[in-house]
Formats: C-alpha cells, sequence, structure tokens
C-alpha cells in the first residue's frame, strides 16, 4: 500500500489586484514506503505549494491527498480531530532555513520533547529525556546530553538541521517531505545531511519527498525523479533514465545548465541549453503561453512547432515508467500545420 496518494492535486493562488495563479496543475503521483521521489524544477515551478499543500497550510482547490495505513483510515472513522492528529503525525516536514525552523528562546531538547509529548506515546520524566536522546543519536548529534541543552545559536547550520529532521521523527512518521533541506547549508555538509535522511529513510522505511533544484542529488539520492514546469509535471521516470536520457527540452536544458560528469550528452545538450537561453528574454510571452492552453514550454523551447500552442499534449510513456510531456514524443496528429504542407 502507498504511504502517500496525491490525485489530480490543483492550487491556485489568489493574486493581489485580481485574478488567479495557478501554482500546481493537476499533479498525481504515489510514494511508496522507503522510496525516495525527488520533485525537481527551477525556482517558482510549485515545487513548495505542493509541499504547503501536503502539509495542509494551503488548501488545495481541487484533487486528493490521502495517506496510505490502517491508522490514517482509523483515525478518519474517529473524526475530524481524530484524523487531523493522526494526519500531521504521519506527515512531518524538514523546511530549508534550519534558523528560522529552531525558536532560539529554547533549547534543543525543548523543541525535541513538544512533538514526543503532543504524539508520542505519553512518556514524561526519564523516559521522556531518553527519548529526546535516542532522537539525537539517531542522527547523529553526540553526545547527546550535551547537545541536548544547547541553544539553537550555538549550534552550525548543519546541526541545526539535523534538529530539525530529529524533530521531524519524534511523531515516527511514515511520510517525510524536505523541501531544499540543504541548500542554504555550507556545501561541504549537504551531502552529510543528505546521506542521513537516505539512512533514515532506509532504517524507518519512510517514504520520502526531496524537493529540490539539484538534479544530481536528486539523481544520486531518488529512485523516480517528477519534473516540473509552472505547475506542471512535464517528465516523471527512474531518475537515472530521466537525467541520462531527459526527454522534455525542459529537463534537457536543466540537465546542461548543471552538468554531470556521468553524463555522454552534456556537450550537446549545453549547446541547445544556451539557445534556449537566448530564446528566454521574452517575459511577457512566457507568461501568455501559461493562460492559452499550449505546451508552457514553448517560448523557451528550442523545438517549438505549431502544434505546440494548440494544446499541451498528455504524459505519454516514452518508456517503461519514463514519461514527458512533450509533442515531439507523439505522433502528430492529423490536421496539425507541421505535417500538413
Ligand atoms: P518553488 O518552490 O518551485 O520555487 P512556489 O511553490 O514557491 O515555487 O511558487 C509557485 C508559484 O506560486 C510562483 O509563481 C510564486 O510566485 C507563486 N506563489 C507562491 N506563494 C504564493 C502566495 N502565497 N500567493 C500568491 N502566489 C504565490
Ligand atoms: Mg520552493
Amino acid at each position: 500500500m502507498s504511504a502517500l496518494t496525491v490525485t489530480d492535486l490543483t492550487v491556485d493562488y489568489h493574486q493581489r489586484g485580481g485574478g488567479r495563479l495557478r501554482a500546481v496543475d493537476g499533479l498525481s503521483f504515489e510514494l511508496e514506503p522507503g522510496q525516495t521521489l525527488a520533485l525537481v524544477g527551477e525556482s517558482g515551478s510549485g515545487k513548495s505549494t505542493v509541499v504547503r499543500t501536503l502539509s495542509r497550510f494551503v488548501k488545495p482547490s481541487s484533487g486528493r491527498i490521502a495517506l496510505g495505513g490502517d491508522a490514517a483510515q482509523d483515525a478518519a472513522r474517529r473524526g475530524r480531530r481524530a484524523e487531523r492528529r493522526a494526519y500531521h503525525k504521519t506527515l512531518q516536514l524538514v523546511f530549508q532555513d534550519p534558523f528560522a525552523s529552531l525558536n532560539p528562546m529554547h533549547t534543543v531538547a525543548h523543541h525535541l520533547r513538544r512533538p514526543l509529548l503532543l504524539h508520542g506515546d505519553h512518556r514524561r520524566g526519564a523516559q521522556l529525556e531518553a527519548a529526546v536522546l535516542d532522537l539525537l543519536r539517531s542522527v547523529n548529534l553526540t553526545p547527546a546530553q550535551d547537545v541536548a541543552r544547547k541553544h539553537p545559536h550555538e549550534l552550525s547550520g548543519g546541526q541545526r538541521q539535523r534538529v530539525a529532521i530529529a524533530r521531524a521523527l519524534a511523531t515516527n512518521p511514515k511520510v517525510l517531505l524536505a523541501d531544499e533541506p540543504v541548500s542554504m547549508l555550507d556545501v561541504s555538509i549537504r551531502l552529510e545531511i543528505l546521506g542521513l535522511l537516505d539512512r533514515l529513510k532506509r532504517d524507518r522505511d519512510l517514504a520520502l519527498l526531496y524537493v529540490t533544484h539539484d538534479l544530481a542529488t536528486a539523481r544520486h539520492f531518488s529512485s523516480q525523479i517528477m519534473v516540473m514546469y509552472r505547475g506542471e509535471v512535464v517528465e516523471r521516470g527512474p531518475s537515472d533514465r530521466v537525467i541520462l536520457y531527459p526527454a522534455h527540452p525542459y529537463t534537457q536544458m536543466l540537465a546542461a545548465a548543471a552538468p554531470d560528469p556521468a553524463r555522454t550528452r552534456a556537450q550537446s545538450a549545453e549547446a541547445r541549453a544556451q539557445r534556449i537561453a537566448r530564446r528566454d528574454g521574452h517575459g511577457a510571452e512566457r507568461r501568455e503561453s501559461a493562460l492559452d492552453g499550449g505546451c508552457r514550454f514553448r517560448s523557451r523551447c528550442p523545438f517549438a512547432m505549431d502544434v505546440c500552442a494548440t494544446r499541451p499534449p498528455d504524459l505519454p510513456t516514452a518508456e517503461a515508467g519514463h514519461v514527458a510531456r512533450c509533442w515531439l514524443l507523439e505522433p502528430r496528429p492529423t490536421g496539425a500545420s507541421g505535417a500538413a504542407s
């Protein structure tokens, strides 16, 4: 049974001065226990909106979010409050900014006691303190007794992020959402923190949604990658396939912008990205193309055809489990102008 099932999720923001921005458009995916799924895309593509909606900070305009497992189903039967509690116990978050996510007034132990008391099995006293120390050890913060007494300002960014991860684990969640969890940390410790998340995922059979704009770590730490462009998933598949053989011109552009030594086609893709970047000066045109129903990427796309202005293609299967939303991968429909003349 999947740990998290998202079906046709759409999120609109109401903008100042009227108007509406569709930040997430028809997103569907499933997340299994023990699986890491990476959600990648440039800034503004809607990744954080997905996370905010899944954590119920933002209300979806339509669609369904369902947690797996019997506990969630049981709680739902016991009413709204029980359902809410179970939801927030089962699904936890690690934020981008470890400096903002911890209260400077409180000790590390305080940060961990709270979720343990709220969602744990009603431990008190010595049992509670032991649980706090266990959590700190599980994220390699030792000696745990010393760390527990500290305040956030006494810790490095990496140590703070470990505390934030420990806090997320305190409720013994099944689903962990990590929104750019290392992008504010020193480059030298990023892999350590991602390695920690990876180990915790395996040890605890967590379902992990790893949100990032970094393709290299997405490939390394996740089995599947979903590429999002302006609210829409444009490509999805096994990580190696998506990064080594990107099918969508947008993914090709992202991959070229972040060269990976293992990627054989880097040279040609880089040249392609430069062409795309040159075309990318047309802000107004880009906004327009989001509204008129055509492919959203077409004004940046070096392969744009007439058909791309008509409607976005479905997500056709390029090969088993690897899909991309691009007309290049579709049989050309009859009557499309490229084929007609
Ligand atoms: P990402 O995390 O990929 O950078 P976001 O989900 O933060 O993307 O943003 C997606 C789009 O929604 C952007 O165009 C952003 O400007 C817009 N947006 C984000 N939050 C709000 C909000 N609270 N109100 C209106 N628009 C928003
Ligand atoms: Mg974001």
